[in-house]
């Protein structure tokens, strides 16, 4: 057995309840090897109360960083020294950078999924998006996506809860980016739906809709697709969701949730070690 942890190993961790399931510890333990980083990850369960806590325990560990997860991504962000503009603008964090005792908080998800289209070509400047959700994965990408220059944000959402997060990241976004033009719909309204679809050069689905157990659903009539239609989601569990394959029928260019999920997590690697996280190692070693 390697001998990789010492006494002047750093550690980081991630966050959050639960944590159990997550893939991160492996991913970045691989990596820290991988790059011989002096550094080693773990997960802690910790619920929303406990997070003052944990935050002065990075401190007092010296801890490099941090993920944050569900529940905790929004109390996080009000515990900060320091926000990024992104995770000033959504109130949430998921990446703490401990520098020196001072905690700045990030929130990568909306970094993952612009990286993750330009893996495949896709630049996200001056290009109409329209994503469907505005829960915590859509208001990242749309955030990211207007502070990146994207020329219009076209957000879908049902008549639910999430719905008033829509108007007010379009009221945030209108100071944050005013060169951006933010434009509301509802989900139900079909022929609105089609309509900006043809208009958009990409559509993202960020909603929960073809997650599992509901994998085969989709919320786009495969009539409204086409060929030059660059097609996301967000959904990672399938690795292809309905939508991706629909969009893939007809030759669509695609960008499944698995490549946002990576890259949101190369972001955090690179905040915290400055190195360039050995993504393609990873996912050759994950195959
Ligand atoms: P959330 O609970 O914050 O938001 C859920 C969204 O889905 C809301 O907009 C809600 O209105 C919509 N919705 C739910 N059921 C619906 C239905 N039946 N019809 C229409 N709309 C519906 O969830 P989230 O954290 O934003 O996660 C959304 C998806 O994105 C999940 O599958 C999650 O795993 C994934 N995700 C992926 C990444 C990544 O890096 N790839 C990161 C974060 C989240």
């Amino acid at each position: 057995m390697e001998t990789w942890i010492s006494g002047t190993t750093g550690l980081l961790c991630l966050l959050g309840s639960p944590v159990g399931h997550s893939g991160s510890p492996a991913m970045y333990n691989f990596s820290f090897q991988k790059q011989k980083i002096d550094a080693a990850y773990l997960a802690f369960d910790v619920k929303k109360d406990q997070m003052p806590q944990a935050l002065d325990a990075m401190r007092l560990f010296k801890m490099r960083g941090a993920n944050i997860t569900m529940p905790c991504k929004n109390v996080a962000a009000t515990l900060m020294d320091e926000l990024s503009p992104a995770a000033k603008i959504i109130g949430a964090v998921n990446v703490v950078v401990n520098d020196h005792g001072k905690l700045i908080g990030h929130i990568t998800d909306g970094i993952g999924f612009v990286r993750n289209l330009k893996e495949q070509g896709v630049a996200i400047k001056d290009k109409r998006l329209v994503v469907l959700g505005a829960g915590g994965a859509a208001t990242a990408i749309q955030v990211q996506a207007a502070l990146d220059g994207a020329r219009q944000v076209t957000i879908f959402n049902r008549q639910d809860e999430f719905y008033p997060r829509a108007e007010a990241t379009a009221k945030k976004l209108a100071k944050a980016a005013p060169d951006v033009e933010v434009v509301i719909e509802h989900l139900e309204a079909a022929d609105k739906l089609k309509a900006a679809i043809a208009a958009a050069d990409i559509l993202v689905n960020a909603t929960t809709v073809g997650m599992k157990p509901n994998d085969g659903e989709s919320l786009v009539n495969p009539d409204f697709l086409r060929q030059d239609l660059v097609v996301a989601d967000t959904v990672y569990n399938p690795l292809k969701t309905k939508l991706i394959e629909d969009a893939e029928k007809i030759g669509a260019k695609v960008a499944p949730g698995k490549g946002m999920l990576l890259w949101q997590g190369a972001a955090g690697y690179k905040l915290w070690t400055g190195q360039d996280m050995p993504v393609k190692a990873y996912q050759a070693f994950e195959a």
